[in-house]
């Protein structure tokens, strides 16, 4: 079977080859190409139907079909059976088309006399490019031979595509890779930015697709996936410790030595094609089964088999991540996804980030926002699309990727960051200041923080200390859990870069999202609800121990505060005090010498606390509202969760109501209070919070000087009188009534 198909598609592939040598224009080489597969294949029809845009296929070349057609019919995706083709992405073999599901007649064509229908579609690496299609009077169902020959056409015609081999006149045949792009994304971090792409991991562009003797290709391909194997239990052999590299690896291993896989694609190679070709084609098969699985373990496992085709691919080619190519000028970073440690490696020098992938949560996510760059998320196809190179604006705010953008968004786009500038300069101007409003009240503001990139901006910002220092960034950024020492050496540094400004030190506050890859990971059913935070720190405090001493040593001497994350009742605080009891003492007997003052406090980052006795209000030196996930548990909606994460509104009158009466506590207590969830760093919601009591706010750097600037031109005792005038009048949210306001400012 092999053998005659061999033969077949060797032959077909041999013609197609000419015609791709040939400087035939972009037109008349899909002529051919239709002309030569009906003939090699013994069909009447043959035609290539290629997006014309995201929704509509257009018939852009036939042999056997009406040629006054070409051009002119178009269908949209889902539409006849080649709409269906394009859109399932999967193969229609029937021998009786008129009669199938989904058949539509397209009277300017004439295809009414054809029984047979085959339709394979045309894509490069997922992405959905066209149709091609053979159809023949005789009523009889294609082999597997010929689907096999027809789809390597399909690859080639892929291929060729990417390499702008058909660009001409009609719509669909525009070069690809040159029209303007605006992607929808996710906003990952607030900010504009314009310059140009650099792809983290360029693709490969595999030119020579047919090969002309099989035993040189197999032996090609044996030596490469050789060299893979080697590759990856090198990989193994540094990687041990760390589990889940190591499970990823250990799945690229038993691929790598899968006989399967290597059969398929020596399979590929007796049928002509090149070994890279051979790999693309198992690659595509790959993919495509990889949509089609629902299981979220196999379509993992499929996944890694593709990177292991990339790798191949790589090595097959010689074209390896390290092209050679120099970062352009402002590189904006474009990749599928990004580990925190290659992201910080980029560091500063970035002028924006896009990902296919990612969440806003991710480690990437977190790091991006340390260094203040624009980050989008989510934004599909933007691998396939874009270009090393490319002219990409980045609007970080709205979540909008614009590839190389025309005229009229440049403008727009530069009139939006030239307005962003100004702004800056104003808040600039009274970064010195303090937030006073105008009635007289003074708002401390603090930035959050969690790496040594974040500290330069506490002297640019403006802002009067770190209000929140996430530590649990130290240990996401590596791969190995820190040693004491290096977090002592670590955080004393910080205290040094703060020159004396106050700084608080969150602990250790993983779990949920937030998983260290060098532990095992937790199986729970709920993360967000699990074994986090304090939990983890109290049920096994060997590093919590090890955190505490880290911190006392790095103070030495000097003013230390330190945070518990996620209390959820007074015990919790009690018991994590004691373990700060028992490290001082232990540091004291040491004969270290102990900081000049200590003060500790827990986070409310459940309601539960806010329901707390007395004496905890009483004991606990500081309070500061962990508002991210105290909204997610007031309103029991997953912070992660695209569809519900911003469905309800931080300015309901019950979540504003609720955090009213803990400013009250805090008051008839006389504990101090801050809050330090994002929404601390929305100017409206902070100018809301402030008009509730609060008189301590940390938020990212970039919003100290927004949230200042406004302010300074508020009254926080009209604003208050406006938010309980709408809580009166039975509003879901005060924020049109305090937006109202706002429109009355001069
Ligand atoms: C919060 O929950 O509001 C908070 C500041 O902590 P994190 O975002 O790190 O969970
Ligand atoms: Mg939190």
């Amino acid at each position: 079977m092999v053998e005659r198909a061999e033969s077949e598609s060797r032959k077909l592939l041999g013609r197609l080859r000419d015609t791709m040598a040939n400087q035939a224009e972009g037109q008349e080489r899909l002529d051919q190409i239709t002309h030569l597969t009906a003939d090699s294949m013994g069909t009447e029809v043959c035609s290539i139907y290629l997006f014309r845009d995201d929704e509509t296929l257009e018939l852009c070349a036939t042999q056997g079909l009406k040629s006054e057609s070409v051009h002119q019919t178009r269908m949209k995706l889902g539409e006849g059976l080649v709409g269906r083709v394009a859109r399932m992405g999967k193969i229609i073999n029937t021998a009786d088309a008129p009669s199938s599901k989904g058949f539509r007649y397209m009277p300017e064509t004439g295809e009414e006399i054809y029984s047979s229908f085959l339709g394979v579609p045309i894509q490069r690496l997922g992405e959905k490019l066209g149709v091609l299609v053979v159809q023949s009077k005789t009523a009889r169902e294609f082999s597997a031979d010929e689907v096999y020959a027809l789809e390597v056409v399909a690859m080639v015609l892929a291929e060729m595509t990417e390499l702008g081999a058909f660009v001409g006149e009609g719509a669909a045949l525009r070069a690809r890779h040159t029209q303007p792009v605006l992607i929808r994304a996710i906003t990952g971090q607030e900010g504009t930015a314009e310059g140009h792409v650099w792809l983290h991991e360029p693709r490969v562009v595999v030119t020579n697709l047919v090969g002309d003797d099989p035993d040189t290709e197999r032996r090609r391909l044996t030596d490469a996936v050789e060299n893979l194997r080697v590759s990856v239990d090198q990989l193994l052999a540094v990687a041990s410790g760390d589990t889940e590299q190591v499970q990823v690896l250990e799945a690229y291993r038993m691929f790598a030595n899968s006989k399967g896989w290597l059969r398929r694609m020596e399979e590929n190679i007796d049928r002509g094609l090149s070994a890279e070709a051979a790999v693309e084609k198992e690659q595509s098969d790959v993919r495509a089964r990889m949509l089609q699985a629902t299981d979220a373990y196999l379509r993992e496992r499929l996944q890694d088999l593709d990177d292991l085709s990339n790798r191949l691919l790589r090595i097959l080619t010689g074209q390896g991540t390290q092209t050679g190519a120099e970062l352009p000028d402002n590189p904006i970073l474009v990749a599928r996804n990004i580990g925190p440690g290659e992201l910080l490696e980029y560091g500063r020098q970035l002028r924006g980030i896009v990902l296919e992938e990612g969440s806003v949560g991710s480690h990437a996510a977190i790091v991006a926002r340390a260094l203040a760059i624009p980050l989008v998320i989510n934004a599909k196809r933007i691998q396939n699309e874009a270009l090393n190179g490319d002219h990409v604006m980045v609007d970080g705010d709205q979540g909008i990727v614009h590839l190389r953008p025309d005229d009229t968004v440049v403008s727009a786009f530069r009139d939006k960051m030239a307005m962003q500038a100004k702004a800056q300069e104003r808040y600039a101007s009274i970064r010195d200041t303090p937030a006073d409003t105008l009635c007289g009240k003074t708002i401390r503001l603090d930035m959050n923080a969690g790496l040594m990139a974040d500290l330069p901006s506490l002297e640019n910002s403006g802002a009067e200390g770190v209000g929140l220092f996430r530590t649990e960034l130290q240990f996401l950024v590596r791969s190995q859990m820190p040693k004491r020492n290096e977090l002592a050496a670590l955080y004393a540094r910080v205290l040094d870069a703060a020159k004396g400004k106050r700084v608080v030190f969150r602990t250790l506050d993983i779990g949920s999202d937030k998983v260290l890859p060098y532990m095992k990971a937790q199986d729970e059913p709920n993360p967000a609800l699990g074994w986090r935070a304090i939990r983890v720190g109290l049920d096994k405090p060997g590093v919590m121990r090890m955190q505490l001493q880290a911190l006392l040593r790095a103070a030495n001497g000097r003013p230390l505060s330190i945070m518990f994350p996620f209390v959820a009742q007074y015990e919790e605080y009690t018991a994590a005090r004691a373990e700060v009891d028992k490290a001082v003492a232990r540091e004291k007997k040491l004969g270290h010498t102990l900081p000049e003052t200590l003060e500790i406090g827990a986070m409310l980052e459940t309601p539960s606390l806010a329901f707390a006795c007395n004496k905890f209000y009483e004991e606990v030196e500081f309070l500061s509202i962990g508002g991210n996930d105290l909204k997610q548990f007031f309103f029991a909606a997953d912070r992660e969760n695209e569809r519900v994460r911003r469905r309800y509104d931080t300015l309901n009158v019950s979540f504003l109501s609720f955090l009213e009466d803990i400013v009250n506590r805090c008051a008839t207590t006389g504990t101090p209070l801050s809050f330090c969830g994002e929404d601390a760093g929305r100017p409206v919601e902070a100018l809301c919070l402030a008009a509730i009591g609060l008189r301590s706010l940390s938020m990212r750097p970039a919003s100290v000087g927004p949230v200042k600037h406004l302010l300074r031109r508020c009254n926080l005792d009209d604003v208050r009188k406006v938010i309980h005038d709408a809580r009166n009048a039975g509003d879901q949210s005060v924020r049109p009534a305090v937006m109202e306001y706002l429109r009355g400012l001069n």
